[in-house]
């Protein structure tokens, strides 16, 4: 569900750009950008095995509606879709948080992968980063309290990752990635759940995690929007 049209200038501006689906452009929706054919139609959640990056969950493959949404969302300026997409989460996050201890914990931090500065910019801010804000409030609704910690940054000497294959990606990242805020933003010992839009080689999940160890956070799992790895297995 969207946010609600809450002025009257937002009620006008639906009035005059009336939201359709991210995922089969069917609308508009009764319930904001991601209609009930194309959530049926994402059969998720599952795990992915991605050697070296710990759990990792998914909402469904990159294809079909979902790779629509997330593209529309990412590279087409929907950002009205970020409420739509962060619902997505809630259940990959519910398949990695048993890893603690063999209990669930009562509260976690959502760390963002982080964008190059650049693309960040060119694309109207950073779109990982919105998403986390936006699965914070359902997280909580859910009972387990979430808050968003940008513990990870990606330096100028972040190259493009397009073209790159999955050792020069974790390459480039680890020359790149620092800490942010210096780790302050997660108490010791609060879980950490990473979460990012898609995973490809799982190269930058392991760089992420590394990086996240380094400041002494040790993440439980991280959750991601739509699994275009290779090899995937069912739930
Ligand atoms: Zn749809």
């Amino acid at each position: 569900m969207g946010p609600p049209s809450c002025s009257p200038v937002a009620a006008l501006l639906d009035l005059l750009f009336p939201r359709t689906c991210g995922g089969c452009g069917a609308g508009p929706p009764d319930s904001g950008g991601w209609c009930p054919a194309c959530a049926e139609s994402t059969a998720g959640p599952w795990s992915v095995a991605v050697p070296g990056a710990g759990r990792v969950a998914v909402a469904g493959r990159y294809r079909g509606p979902l790779r629509r949404a997330v593209l529309a969302y990412k590279e087409r300026g929907r950002r009205d879709l970020a409420a739509d997409l962060a619902g997505l989460l809630v259940p990959p996050v519910a398949v990695v948080l048993p890893a603690v201890a063999g209990r669930a914990p009562d509260r976690i931090r959502l760390v963002p992968v982080p964008s190059r500065p650049a693309a960040a910019r060119a694309r109207g801010g950073d779109h990982v980063l919105r998403l986390c804000r936006a699965l914070e409030p359902r997280l909580t609704a859910a009972g387990l309290p979430a808050r968003t910690a940008t513990l990870l940054a990606l330096g100028r000497r972040a190259r493009d990752s397009v073209g790159l294959d999955g050792a020069a990606r974790a390459a480039n990242l680890s020359v790149a990635l620092r800490p942010a805020n210096r780790g302050r933003e997660a108490g010791p010992g609060e879980p950490v759940v990473l979460v990012d839009d898609v995973v490809t080689t799982g190269a930058t999940l392991r760089a992420c995690r590394q990086a996240l160890r380094a400041l002494g956070c040790e993440p439980i799992g991280s959750v991601l929007l739509a699994d275009a790895t290779t090899h995937h297995r069912s739930r």
